[in-house]
């Protein structure tokens, strides 16, 4: 816009009063512009405050050689109005930034948005004023602004960090930031050129400068996973996705994990052989895409160590046959960080370029900098001189620009950044608590960084102004998080955070690239589809965790946390939720099993172990299957006598197949699953009985079976825990076998129903209520429930084997797995406990899919162990163990 208009409208305000209006909005780029579109809609005033000259943000400052967008700009784009998006054409795969620059201008000229803004005024401090419920903002050009609501739309990427090298002062070149790359251009010909830092603007400018420059020398700290863009024109196949239904397109991406509409993998890399992953990677790797290869290859990749390290080895193959000199290519190798941990990048002729005479890499690993003097850069081995330096070092993300307005004072004279000190704090990443009437566009807490950002500045925005409206017509001035909602969030954020690999990377996703900044993963790793649906679930549960209060002592507070539940346990739960299925109970025994059959064949199978062996054991009516799951290692192992979940009805000795095979590779034990008997066709008490018989005989046969002879163990899921239980019982009462410990996981306990978790997860969590009604009547008669081979509550528990028990939050059986936990403490058993928050009754038995669960079996398996004499762990060292590094890291986690 001509520079003469932002003055004539700067004038306006400049009369010292403050300029009043519902919302102020700072920042102009993506999230601002769209901003202000849809407050004007929603009929709110509304003032967009912007330190640049002009709309745009980002790809206002960025203007470096090479900055482009690396997300496709098909999907990089604005999707709110369906005429917008066909009256502009992209012309690459991934614009320039002086198109996508000329697309936020055209945006704002399309819907007349630059009126609204304020154009080189930075906002300064913001103060929240108790008495008129209103934002006074100061900025550093006019007049001060009044507002009911402060939007922060600053930007995740916005504030650069400045270098932390000494002497940039003393340097007598040039100097320049990517982040703020002068607007004319800089002439880098023949001159010699620095450029500190390898992260995504460096890696998309180095191979342009390199071209330019005399010499250019790259001092790199950590290599960077980069791959190759592949640009040209927006791919057919995307195209046509997209021009086939537009409508479903966008909101595939809406509902997708990272903003871009890919399906989810299933098939775990396992599943795979070498040339079908091979085979993948390099469909991955010609695509060019950075998603695709994020999300596409296998669904551990993102999860699971083993899973991430399988992409790294073979990316880091193709970056050894990218550069000749093998010592360059080397150190160019990222060795720290799982793949996708850090932001990787898309490169064009970025690892070439290492091949240029005139290229230099400098491996700051090795050698150090020491010092900027006058004519160049000293490392602990050389002096460098040149002409040029191009800090390419980053930005102080998600918080810097946020933090930089300085202070933010909310109820009761609190500062943000006080608030702050320890990290970011927030509820949905989009308001904090104290901070009434305060949002942030793509605040941390959000999926903002770890997703297509177009997609998810939309979708802030709308809730956003959405809840803006709705409170000024329900007739409230104010809106607050609650101290609660607050608390849950972050718990929900740190639960996420232990699904992926974020964790593992020294990023800027944690803070570790900004000195003395309180590390943590700052964005939310639960994925953009998820998010939204818990935005949508915090409004149609009437704002729950916000406060809302208006004139005349108005208010309303509906409190608590909007997710509980683990989140890998609640997308399961609510894509079952969405195939609708009848109840378990209303498909008779036969058709139950037959839908538990068909259901368990689409679960991931379980990791390799060594032999699965199947046979027949004499039962007290006639012969029982069972199968044993041995370790890789060599033997003889512990023996564990595993009982299957399935209410005394469903399942087989094969059902807890995964969950069997886990825990061998994490125990180092044999496990022999028992196929008792099952209702209604054998009652009360067949499986008792067969359980017990079967231990007998499993112990007294343990050599030929290829176990350690002595005292065995036990471990059962659900109805499986239960008869664990009572084979403890029977087995002290009956004289043997001798029992070592006993595991019992989320067991049925007691037939009485009225413990407050058969009320409080009636229904809704897999295993209901009605459903463990139904397995009660198929097994046992009301006149034999109290009898302690069903109900071991019921009966003597003192005396019996060390017991570990695991009980779930959101389970009915949660109190009757307690209370017997309790009971047998009192009575002297050594008992300990894992009470499990956030899971639901299947959660440990879905191995490979309840990520979260993993911890949890590590810590059974190290309560086996220990009930075995053994060490905790199964033995790093032991060179034929299949227990992974993600284990291991779970371990940790837990
Ligand atoms: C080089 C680069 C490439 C990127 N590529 C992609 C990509 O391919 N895909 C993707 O999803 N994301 C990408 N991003 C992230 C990008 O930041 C977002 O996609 C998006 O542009 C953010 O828009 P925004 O409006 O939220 O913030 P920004 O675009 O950062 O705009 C924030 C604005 O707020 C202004 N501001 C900040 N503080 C103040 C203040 N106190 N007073 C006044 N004004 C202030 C800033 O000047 C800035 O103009 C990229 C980032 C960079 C740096």
């Amino acid at each position: 816009m001509p520079e003469a208009m932002v003055a004539a409208r700067e004038s306006n305000v400049a009369n010292g009063t403050a300029q009043q209006v519902d919302v102020a909005v700072v920042g102009a780029g993506f999230a601002g512009l769209y901003l202000l579109h849809r407050l004007r809609k929603a009929g709110l005033t509304a003032v967009g405050l912007e330190e640049a000259g002009d709309v745009g943000g980002t790809w206002y400052w960025n203007r470096y050689p090479g900055a482009r967008c690396d997300i496709q700009t098909i999907d990089y784009s604005y999707t709110f109005d369906p005429e917008l998006e066909t009256a502009w054409t992209w012309s690459e795969k991934y614009a320039t930034q002086p198109e996508i620059l000329r697309y936020l201008g055209f945006v704002a000229d399309r819907y007349d948005l630059r009126r609204d803004i304020r154009f080189k005024t930075k906002v300064t401090e913001a103060r929240w004023d108790e008495a008129t419920a209103r934002w006074q903002l100061t900025t550093s050009n006019g007049a001060p602004v009044s507002a009911r609501h402060y939007i922060m739309a600053t930007g995740c990427l916005s504030a650069p960090k400045p270098p932390e090298i000494d002497g940039v002062k003393d340097f007598k070149g040039e100097v320049y930031f990517t982040g703020r790359w002068p607007h004319d251009g800089v002439n880098l010909a023949g001159k010699r050129v620095a450029v500190i830092g390898t992260g995504s603007s460096a890696i998309q400018s180095i191979p342009l400068i390199a071209e330019q420059a005399a010499h250019l020398t790259v001092f790199q700290r950590t290599p960077n996973f980069a791959l190759p863009a592949h640009n040209g024109p927006a791919p057919s196949d995307r195209m046509s996705l997209l021009q086939g239904d537009r409508t479903a397109y966008r909101e595939q991406a809406r509902q997708s994990m990272a903003g871009v509409p890919y399906p989810q993998q299933t098939v775990v890399s396992w599943q795979l052989s070498d040339a079908e992953r091979r085979e993948r990677f390099e469909r991955a790797w010609a695509a060019g895409d950075l998603v695709h290869i994020l999300t596409q290859l296998w669904a551990d990749q993102a999860v699971d160590v083993d899973g991430n390290k399988i992409v790294q080895d073979l990316i880091r193959e193709k970056i050894r046959a990218a550069v000749s000199d093998p010592e360059t290519a080397a150190a160019l190798m990222p060795d720290d960080h799982p793949f996708g941990a850090k932001r990787p990048c898309l490169e064009t002729n970025y690892y070439a370029t290492f091949n240029r005479p005139n290229v230099t890499l400098v491996n700051l690993r090795q050698e150090p900098i020491k010092a900027i003097t006058a004519g160049g850069i000293t490392t602990a081995r050389r002096n460098i001189d040149v002409d040029v330096i191009v800090f390419a070092t980053g930005f102080d993300a998600m918080t810097g620009a946020i933090r930089a307005v300085h202070p933010i004072t909310g109820r009761g004279g609190k500062s943000l950044t006080d608030v702050w000190a320890q990290g970011p704090q927030s509820y949905l990443g989009l308001t904090v608590e104290g901070f009434p009437n305060f949002f942030m566009i793509t605040g941390p807490g959000s999926p903002s960084v770890l997703s297509n950002m177009a997609v998810s500045i939309e979708q802030h925005v709308d809730w956003v102004v959405d809840r803006l409206a709705a409170l000024r017509d329900a007739g409230f001035t104010a809106i607050e998080p609650t101290e609660t909602a607050q608390a849950g969030w972050n718990r929900h954020m740190a639960d996420c955070s232990m699904v992926t690999l974020h964790r593992l990377a020294n990023t800027w996703y944690t803070g570790a690239n900004v000195p003395g900044k309180v590390q943590g993963l700052m964005p939310y790793t639960g994925g953009v589809g998820p998010y939204r649906s818990i935005c949508d679930e915090v409004v149609s549960r009437g704002m729950l965790g916000f406060k809302l209060t208006g004139p005349d002592g108005a208010a309303q507070c509906n409190d608590g946390e909007v997710v509980k539940l683990q989140p890998d346990v609640r997308l399961v739960l609510n894509l079952l939720a969405s195939l609708n299925l009848p109840p378990i109970e209303s498909m008779g025994a036969i058709g139950a099993r037959a839908f538990v059959e068909e259901f368990n064949k689409g679960r991931p199978a379980g990791r390799p172990i060594g032999d699965i062996v199947d046979g027949t054991l004499p039962g007290p009516d006639g012969p029982l299957p069972y199968r044993v799951y041995k370790p890789s290692t060599s033997g003889p192992h512990p023996v564990v006598v595993y009982f299957h979940g399935g209410g005394w009805v469903l399942g087989d000795e094969q059902s807890d197949e995964p969950f069997c095979r886990d825990m061998v590779r994490r125990t180092g034990m044999m496990f022999v699953s028992v196929g008792y008997r099952h209702a209604p066709e054998h009652r009360f008490p067949a499986a008792a009985e067969d359980g017990y018989a079967a231990a007998r005989w499993i112990a007294e046969h343990a050599t030929e079976l290829g176990g350690k002879p002595g005292p065995v163990l036990v471990a059962g899921w659900s109805a499986g825990g239960n008869i664990a239980a009572v084979t403890c019982q029977l087995a002290r009462d009956r004289g043997g076998p001798d029992i070592a410990g006993q595991l019992l996981v989320c067991p049925v306990t007691d037939c009485t129903f009225d413990r407050p978790s058969y009320n409080d997860n009636a229904t809704g969590y897999f295993l209901t209520r009605s459903l463990m009604y139904w397995f009660w009547d198929l097994y046992c008669s009301p006149a034999d429930r109290t009898d302690p081979r069903v109900s071991p509550l019921r009966g003597k528990v003192a005396g019996l084997p060390p017991a570990y028990v695991v009980t779930c939050e959101f389970d009915p059986l949660r109190d009757e797995g307690i209370a017997y936990a309790e009971a047998m403490a009192a009575a002297g058993v050594p008992v300990e406990q894992l009470r499990a928050r956030g899971h639901f009754h299947s959660s440990f038995a879905m191995v490979d899919v309840i990520i979260t669960g993993a911890p949890g079996r590590v810590q059974m398996a190290q309560a086996l162990r220990r009930f075995a004499g053994l060490p905790p762990e199964v033995s790093r060292d032991d060179e034929h163990s299949h227990v992974s590094p993600g284990h291991r890291i779970a371990a940790a986690a837990s």
